[in-house]
């Protein structure tokens, strides 16, 4: 394999300082990864430029429990430049070997699946199990799924007389959030990867040793020196200066839409490529003859999986006037099961906390009934970012908690009178990334779905696909992520004509 013309194999254990794999850092079998004191860089973890620290605290008990560098724009230009130098070498890398590093990526990403757990947990509070069945292993389904994508797609097609190529694009940065730190920048890196770019990763700053954890992974499974890079740090910083950098070719990015509008506005500037997954405010259509004690359970799990931290999320529920009091009083009964501290984990932060306590009480002061939870903290919690489950009632659909992200463990519910009122309520906010919906039978429910604007529906309960593609409608973003969609989204064609 070439290993794109820079300093050879990254190995993960030749670097400045902190990398050896002996290190407490590094962790063992389901410790947590308490981070290098490096970037990783053309192959090496190497020293930051600057002497800046970010402390990574655990969510659940308020201590820290590790830090990484805080990068800087110097940081990053040596990341570009490093990824720009591996970048003939990778895409002319044939796409099978490419395959066959991701697929022994993705075996010592599953052997390593109790670290991750244990890392993802500790850095963003999420319960053990769920950071396991999903944090841990849908990473690894999304990098299987590219292992065998970049060894079965077509590259190259005949149309007529023309012979068309699907090129990489270059050198991609990727800046991702804490939500779901490890899935958002496998969703991100393998694709691209796949797609013979080379890349350069600004993680959140609250979640960035799985980041590093990954890292290791690559290197581990051969990625040639400067095919990844990572530089922790801080966004308006380091995430700014890599969204800005000319060297890069495309700008990945997901969060929220207030830095991705800026990132898109850069891009455009620039007239680069550039893809956005952004904020969502889904709809729950619960339609008439719809099992209802199913789709209101179920819709309370989407939205409290994660402590409301899924741009995905379902979290307002729609319920048709004849049902919706009993559709409240299953929903105010069913919430009380979510405990937090127990199936419950805290939100990231003190701020997101804060954030969505706001919200809570703003959604009272509108005039919304709380039936289940409250802005307070939740009871007996001492320390942690622990908010109270909560679920409003008599919500209409112009309030701020029915429009805004909330991005927290709540969930609004709004009658509608029929159908009609139901669709205009679905569309009628900014976003379109997801939803839900429910019928009577699965034709009712399909034909409702076709007419919302939205990127992705499940229709009667239907299960995530890490294949399917994901992207936004409207506010919620430019681009899609997974499968075949996502992988299109790094490759450029060119035709030739015989
Ligand atoms: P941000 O959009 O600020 O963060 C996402 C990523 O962008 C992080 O890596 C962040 O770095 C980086 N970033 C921040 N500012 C810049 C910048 N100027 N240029 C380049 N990169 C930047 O989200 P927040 O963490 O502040 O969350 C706020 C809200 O955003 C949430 O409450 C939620 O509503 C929404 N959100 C949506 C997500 C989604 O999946 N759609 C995911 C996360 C948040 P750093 O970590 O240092 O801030």
């Amino acid at each position: 394999m070439a290993d794109g013309g820079s300093t050879g194999r990254a190995d993960g254990t030749d670097g400045a300082d902190g990398a050896d794999k002996r290190d407490p850092a590094s962790g063992g079998d389901g410790a947590i990864h308490r981070g290098h004191q490096a970037l990783f860089i053309g192959g090496k973890w190497v020293p930051a430029a600057g002497d800046g620290t970010i402390e990574v605290v655990d969510p659940a008990t308020e201590q820290v429990i590790g830090s990484v560098p805080a990068g800087t724009a110097l940081d990053v230009d040596t990341a570009v430049r490093a990824a720009r130098a591996a970048l003939p070498g990778w895409a002319a890398t044939p796409p099978a070997d490419r395959a066959a590093v991701l697929a022994a990526a993705r075996d010592l990403l599953a052997a390593r699946r109790e670290e991750v757990a244990a890392t993802v947990s500790a850095e963003l509070g999420a319960p053990p199990a769920f950071a396991a069945a999903v944090h841990a292993d849908l990473p690894t389904a999304v990098l299987a799924s590219y292992a065998e994508m970049a060894a079965s797609h077509p590259f190259e097609e005949r149309v007529g007389n023309s012979r068309v190529l699907q090129e990489p694009v270059g050198v991609v940065g990727a800046i991702t959030p804490w939500n779901y730190p490890l899935h958002q920048i496998v969703a991100k890196v393998a694709p691209a990867l796949a797609a013979g770019c080379t890349v350069v990763l600004k993680p959140a700053e609250d979640t960035p040793l799985v980041a590093q954890l990954f890292a290791d992974v690559l290197a581990a499974a051969g990625l040639p020196a400067g095919v990844f890079n990572l530089v922790t740090g801080l966004g308006p910083v380091a995430g700014q200066a890599l969204a800005e950098h000319p060297g890069v070719d495309l700008v990945s990015f997901t969060g929220s839409t207030a830095v991705g509008r800026q990132i898109g506005a850069t891009a455009g500037a620039a007239v680069k490529r550039v893809a956005l997954e952004l904020g969502g405010k889904s709809a729950n259509v619960i339609l008439p003859g719809a099992d209802l004690a199913r789709a209101v359970n179920v819709g309370l799990a989407n939205v409290f999986a994660n402590s409301g931290q899924t741009c995905s999320a379902w979290t307002r529920m729609l319920v048709d006037a004849e049902r919706y009091d009993e559709a409240v009083a299953i929903a105010a009964a069913a919430t009380a099961k979510y405990v937090p501290g127990d199936r419950l984990g805290p939100v990231v932060n003190a701020k997101q906390r804060d954030r969505v306590r706001g919200y809570i009480r703003r959604g009272q002061e509108e005039g919304a009934r709380v039936v289940a939870g409250g802005p307070d903290a939740p009871e007996g919690m001492e320390s942690g970012y622990y908010v109270r489950p909560t679920v409003f009632a008599d919500v209409q659909p112009d309030m701020a908690i029915a429009q805004e992200e909330i991005f927290g463990p709540v969930v609004v519910m709004i009658r509608y009178q029929d159908e009609e009122d139901a669709l205009r309520i679905a569309n009628g906010t900014v976003y379109g990334l997801a939803g839900a919906v429910w019928g009577a039978d699965e034709e009712s429910a399909v034909a409702f779905a076709r007419r919302m604007d939205t990127g992705q529906v499940d229709i009667n309960g239907g299960r995530f696909n890490p294949l399917a593609p994901f992207g936004g409608y409207k506010q919620s973003g430019v681009g899609r992520e997974l499968g075949a969609h996502g992988l299109a989204e790094y490759l450029q064609t060119k035709s030739l004509q015989f």
